[in-house]
């Protein structure tokens, strides 16, 4: 070559990127390694590990995921980032790690929502049979309770996600909570990061940036002050959240402050919408603009895409409401990503209950997910439990919009 300056080559990368189909649920894996061995240390992370009621698809995606893991001769799993504790976003992440485990590959950083104590409340009041030992429940303990759940499971730190207009109280309690196995665990470092933080670590050409919104403290303050107004227990101590949720007659007082807080705000199923408002959104892609993905064809139980640009997974977030989707809004704004992306996963596996058309011309996208389950035994479309999950009407919307592809994940034989 002539001593001519030439710009350098660009890092080519490999990145895997895989919606597994699980019904509803949510499971995704990118596996981003360099082309030329050494050019960069390869990253892996996963967002949301669960499914309900059926957990039997996913089961077997967790398998070929493992075996994605294996044959990129991976040692670790960096991420699992949990878009919000709901149990059809958690429920299987043990099974996750044990399948890890069994091939010797370790798993990093747990990235989850940071909660206070009202939003840590309405999750557990969402749990059936008050299940003490669901994951969800395991998620929604004290901050460093949490850590030493994810201690237990082999994680190396805890990343908490923040609100911007949000306030922490980040010393966690002194008192460690037995995690009910009888494990007496350390608890891993944890820490909290703002809303916009690009978790991704700083030697792979790539970013995961991850954004909070904030519930309204008028909710959450509220909710909190009409429940020790009616029970004289605190929603920022642990064993007073216990306590509210063990017995019928405070959880009858609780549905009855929920009842009133979502009619004086306006939000119906008050107790599912801010649960879901708590979603963590990730926005990830290259960090290289002439990086070339190359993205292996879609199997017949997952999708992949040719993409360049960036995948946006939603959570369950209630896009619907005009007050969260402005905040989303501006908040991807201040955070300043491009209008391009390949990929969305739409919000709340494609409910109306999710569902804002303005998302789909502030990302401007190629292809919209769907992860919703359908009645076992029904070749129509029928969602599993109400019309509330049906995903047609969105469907419809969407193919109105424009020509996006739509990719229908579900549980059909
Ligand atoms: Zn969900
Ligand atoms: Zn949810």
């Amino acid at each position: 070559m002539s001593g001519s300056s030439l710009a350098a080559a660009p890092t080519a990368i490999n990145a895997k990127r895989v919606q597994y189909r699980v019904g509803h649920g949510g499971f995704h894996a990118s596996i981003v390694r360099p082309i030329k061995t050494g050019d960069f240390a390869p990253l892996s992370y996963v967002y949301d590990v669960g499914a309900s009621p059926d957990v039997s698809l996913l089961g077997s995606a967790i398998g070929e995921f493992v075996y994605e893991m294996t044959s990129a001769s991976l040692l670790t799993l960096d991420f699992v980032v949990i878009s919000h504790v709901d149990e059809d976003h958690v429920n299987r992440l043990p099974a996750l790690i044990s399948a890890l485990k069994r091939a010797n590959i370790s798993v990093g950083t747990l990235v989850l929502p940071w909660l206070g104590g009202a939003s840590k409340l309405l999750g557990l009041m969402r749990l059936r049979d008050k299940d003490t030992t669901a994951i969800a429940a395991q998620l929604l303990q004290s901050d460093s309770a949490v850590t030493q759940f994810a201690a237990s499971l082999g994680f190396r730190d805890v990343t908490f996600v923040k609100a911007s207009s949000g306030t922490i109280d980040d010393s966690p309690a002194p008192d460690p909570i037995p995690d009910g196995t009888g494990a007496n665990h350390v608890p891993v470092p944890a820490r909290v990061v703002d809303s916009g933080t690009d978790v991704a670590p700083a030697h792979a050409p790539w970013e995961m940036l991850v954004a909070q919104l904030a519930v309204p403290a008028a909710i959450l303050d509220g909710l909190a002050a009409e429940i020790t107004k009616a029970t004289g227990l605190d929603v920022e101590n642990e064993a007073d959240r216990r306590k509210l949720v063990d017995t019928s007659k405070t959880r009858a007082q609780l549905r009855e402050i929920l009842e009133v807080l979502g009619r004086t705000h306006d939000l119906a199923r008050p107790g599912v919408t801010l649960t879901n408002w708590s979603s963590i959104s990730l926005h990830s892609t290259s960090t290289n603009p002439y990086a070339r993905h190359t993205v292996p064809e879609a199997s017949a139980l997952s999708f992949s895409v040719n993409c360049e640009h960036a995948w946006l997974h939603t959570g369950d977030l209630p896009l619907h409401l005009d007050d969260v989707w402005q905040e989303f809004e501006s908040e991807w704004d201040r955070i300043g990503v491009a209008h391009e992306v390949c990929t969305v996963t739409a919000p709340h596996h494609g409910s109306q209950h999710g569902h804002n058309i303005n998302l789909y011309t502030r990302f401007v996208t190629s292809a919209v997910v769907f992860t919703f389950g359908l009645t076992v035994g029904t070749q129509r479309g029928v969602p599993k439990w109400s019309k509330l999950l049906d995903p047609k009407p969105v469907m419809r919307h969407l193919r109105l919009h424009g020509a996006l592809k739509l990719r229908l994940l579900n549980n059909r034989p």
